[in-house]
């Protein structure tokens, strides 16, 4: 990566599982870097599939801006005062009653698959969620790839929109993703305009349910570990690092930060 292109970045939108965390575990690097990427002047944001009630916890304690949590359907925003602690604000969705009462409707889905397909389980934080329902393909088991297709196959005919990370198959009836999730909290959060948003935010992950924000932001990174996705990413990152998981995501903080705090 060049300088320029690092010292242009107002932000970085990172997933967190196989990405910042490994196997679902904070490391002390990993978790070292957010504090230096923060200190070297750029927005903090969380991206992940995980639950709303997840990205709550994390925009509250951890050095992060915001959080867009379910895959691109909630966003949490931090927000500074003059005293006290920052306040947490939703930013979206807006009608969270609505969005519950259709996770019946997914979760009817998601135990007929679960009956189809007896290697997939419920994940286990499902508890957590506003907007979706999601199953378990690799973070318990290891649900094979042409059953993970065929589920994905039979929610779309009934009309359910999926996502599969490393870990988890997330039914949902919002089509958000993570790239129209992040220019959404971008905008609505921070007054960013969603183009310009496209060029100054760097955006990292690993696997598939990060494609769209791969191929929606410029400067884009995989973790090593994304090459096992590579073959199924319409836009493959622009930048892979060394080092797998939470080590590569500190590798690629520490390029970032040198290059913008040492121009050469
Ligand atoms: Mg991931």
């Amino acid at each position: 990566m060049r300088a320029e292109e690092a010292r242009g970045l107002a932000g970085l939108v990172f997933d967190l599982d196989d990405t910042l965390l490994d196997h679902g575990e904070l490391t002390e690097v990993a978790y070292a870097s957010l504090f230096r990427l923060r200190e070297a002047g750029l927005r903090l944001v969380a991206c992940t599939g995980r639950p709303a009630g997840w990205a709550e916890v994390l925009v509250r304690q951890w050095p992060l801006d915001a959080a867009i949590a379910e895959n691109g359907a909630v966003a949490f925003v931090k927000e500074r005062r003059p005293f006290g602690a920052p306040r947490l604000r939703l930013v979206f969705p807006s009608d969270l009653a609505a969005a519950g009462a259709r996770r019946a409707e997914l979760r009817a889905l998601a135990e007929e698959l679960r009956v189809r397909f007896p290697i997939v389980a419920l994940a286990d934080d499902n508890s957590a969620r506003f907007t979706d329902v999601t199953l378990d393909i690799g973070e318990h088991c290891r649900a094979p790839a042409e059953d993970v297709a065929a589920m994905r196959a039979e929610a779309s005919r009934r009309g359910v929109h999926t996502l599969a990370s490393s870990v988890h198959l997330h039914l949902s009836f919002d089509p958000a993703d993570k790239a129209t999730g992040t220019l959404r909290l971008l905008e609505a959060a921070f007054g960013e305009d969603p183009t310009r948003a496209r060029l100054t935010y760097a955006f990292v992950g690993d696997s598939g349910n990060d494609a769209a924000a791969f191929a929606a932001f410029t400067t884009t990174i995989g973790v090593a570990n994304v090459r096992a996705y590579l073959p199924s990413l319409p836009v493959p990152p622009k930048f892979v690092t060394q080092a797998a998981m939470g080590r590569g995501f500190a590798e690629l903080a520490t390029t970032l930060v040198d290059l913008r705090v040492h121009p050469g």
